[in-house]
């Protein structure tokens, strides 16, 4: 047991500030226990307000405790290991493996290696034929487990497909009822069949093809053939908003307030659209009393939503949470609703960095992605911001989008070009915007999206148009370029779109110390086949069974539109 990681603990609990009421952690206690596990630092996942709502709603179920475990920092991995410290909870500081549940909150597919992390820590067998009675329950929920969590299916007892406020309730009753009744694993598992939205892994079964597709996928019997996504349907019954704040993390002392789910937009590319459809808000009101409960402990309100420019009362509501002396935060505004009175807001709430996601810099482009406003509203945008006095931008653009040629990424160059140069005419003092910041990435096809059956353009490719943006505006001193590393969004892609046979590259990579290059060449198993394959629309494709919702039929027809949109304009 290490005094040393004790002592960190301590030391990041006694910096937090409840902004909710939560049960005093004297022990584990509880009829039902839960270790709620974020797969990254504690420093990430403070300031996701998914992880955050989760850990509150399960701590509000009846007879039910939750503390919350990460992965740890880099530099204390060694310290766990060589004093043989079981990975444990902030709380209480009990090992992880004691907890009935272990729950992953999982926003990010290149988590998925960590999560492999933590149980090896935790002393809990990775597979889950391995484990028994002694071993928690293995759950996992959130973002990315909503789209596909098939790589995950070796490791995870079952999963839930949807939004916590819906199944938390049900799905705590469930557990603490069958513990108190003495239900062995196998048949507690059973009991949380015909809850909706939670999916039991060890209860479907797939077949492949000899080409490797998906020929079956066939639920025991009792089981539904589909998962239906849990979803909330009246917004307005349950106010998400960070329980904690804490100066240790990424948005440093930030009440997290959430707006809406989802996005009327429907972008081809967005998985935050199609994930969480169908979009919903929430009353101003609500909202507005919910950030004044932070006064006092919170230094800043940060407004959390798909496309929180388009929240039909962000003026009043903004307004309002100023008024009370609480400054906000803005992340991304959409171009063609951000208008002069919105820009004021920002720069009145203190907010001196402004974040634009043109995505892709030819219409062309952005007609094929649906992301569909015009050169001109994104430069109006920059002089409206730059009239209010914003000297820093940060820009979002992807490369790798279907059908992109060369003169779309070399768009990208010039209207970086053309927002500096309006931002300088419109600015108080004609001056160059002191930093623009373009953040390339590379675009990821995801599950559930039109694009679910497009290819990942190759690295190759990637890595070119990337050197090609930033040999572009090298010689722009104001303008930085940002890129991830392709190698990522591959790895990524293959996380996303993984079937089940997906999780022995993730056990390979995780017994050589994460050297994927390695793992790719121990498994028998192409990462190409999940990765640069176009799929057709019979496929049975892994993540299937999950009813999100959207029909597939009108994804397809959203791919096919994106592809014709593309020939009929194709680029010189
Ligand atoms: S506007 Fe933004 S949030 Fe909405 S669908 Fe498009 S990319 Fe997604």
């Amino acid at each position: 047991m290490s005094r040393k990681l004790h002592e960190k603990a301590r030391h990041l609990l006694s910096q937090e500030r409840q902004i909710l009421p939560l049960p005093e952690f004297k022990d584990r206690g509880g009829e039902l226990s839960i270790a709620l596990a974020y797969p990254n630092r504690y420093y990430t996942a403070m300031s996701n307000l998914g992880f955050q709502a989760v850990y509150w709603l399960f701590n509000q179920a009846p007879g039910t405790v939750c503390q919350r475990a990460f992965l740890p920092d880099p530099e204390d991995i060694p310290e766990y290991r060589r004093t043989e410290t079981p990975l444990f909870s902030l709380e209480s500081q009990q090992p992880v493996r004691s907890f009935h549940i272990l729950a992953f909150s999982v926003s990010y597919e290149n988590d998925y290696p960590h999560l492999l992390t933590m149980m090896d820590l935790a002393g809990i067998p990775l597979l889950r034929k391995d484990r028994g009675e002694s071993s928690p329950l293995v759950l996992a929920g959130g973002a990315a487990i909503m789209m596909n969590p098939e790589p995950l299916a070796d490791f995870v007892d079952f999963f839930v497909i949807g939004e916590a406020e819906e199944i938390i309730g049900s799905l705590t009753e469930t557990l603490r009822k069958g513990r108190q009744a003495g239900l062995p694993r196998e048949a507690l598992l059973s009991h949380l069949t015909g809850l909706e939205g939670v999916y039991v892994t060890r209860s479907y079964t797939p077949t492949y093809k000899a080409d490797g597709t998906i020929e079956s996928f066939t639920p025991q019997e009792g089981f539904p053939p589909r998962v239906k996504k849990a979803w909330l349907k009246d917004l307005n019954a349950s106010v998400t908003v960070s329980p904690i704040v804490t100066p240790n993390t990424e948005l440093s002392n930030m009440l997290l307030l959430e707006l809406s789910r989802g996005c009327r937009r429907g972008c081809r590319f967005c998985a935050g659209c199609y994930s969480y459809f169908p979009h919903r808000h929430r009353d101003a009101g609500l909202l507005a009393k919910a950030a004044v409960q932070g006064k006092g402990s919170a230094q800043k309100v940060g407004l959390v939503g798909a496309a929180i420019s388009d929240y039909p009362e962000i003026l009043p509501l903004g307004r309002e949470i100023l008024q009370e002396q609480i400054p906000l935060s803005f992340s991304s505004l959409r171009v063609d609703s951000l208008s002069p009175e919105l820009a004021d807001l920002a720069f009145q709430s203190g907010q001196r960095t402004i974040t634009l996601a043109p995505e892709a810099g030819s219409e062309r482009m952005r007609r094929i992605i649906k992301k569909g406003f015009t050169e001109e509203a994104i430069l109006g945008a920059a002089e409206t911001l730059a009239e209010r006095g914003f000297k820093h931008f940060r820009l979002y653009f992807m490369v790798g989008l279907p059908e992109e040629g060369r003169e779309d990424v070399k768009a990208i160059i010039d209207l970086a070009r053309k927002i500096q140069h309006h931002a300088l005419v419109k600015s108080p003092g004609k001056k160059k915007p002191e930093k623009i910041t373009l953040s390339l990435n590379s675009f990821v096809p995801k599950p559930g999206t039109p694009f679910q059956w497009h290819p990942l353009e190759d690295l190759s490719g990637l890595n070119e148009k990337i050197r090609m943006v930033k040999d572009g505006l090298r010689k722009e001193r104001n303008i930085s370029v940002t890129a991830d590393l392709p190698k990522w969004a591959y790895l990524q892609n293959l996380l996303s779109r993984g079937d089940r046979r997906v999780g022995k590259l993730l056990l390979a990579a995780h017994k050589l110390g994460g050297n994927w290059p390695q793992a790719y060449r121990s498994v028998d198993l192409n990462p190409d086949f999940y990765v640069y394959r176009g799929r057709p629309f019979e496929e049975i494709l892994p993540w299937d069974f999950i009813d999100g919702g959207v029909k597939k039929e009108y994804l397809w027809k959203e791919y096919q539109a994106a592809l014709l949109e593309g020939k009929e304009s194709a680029a010189c």
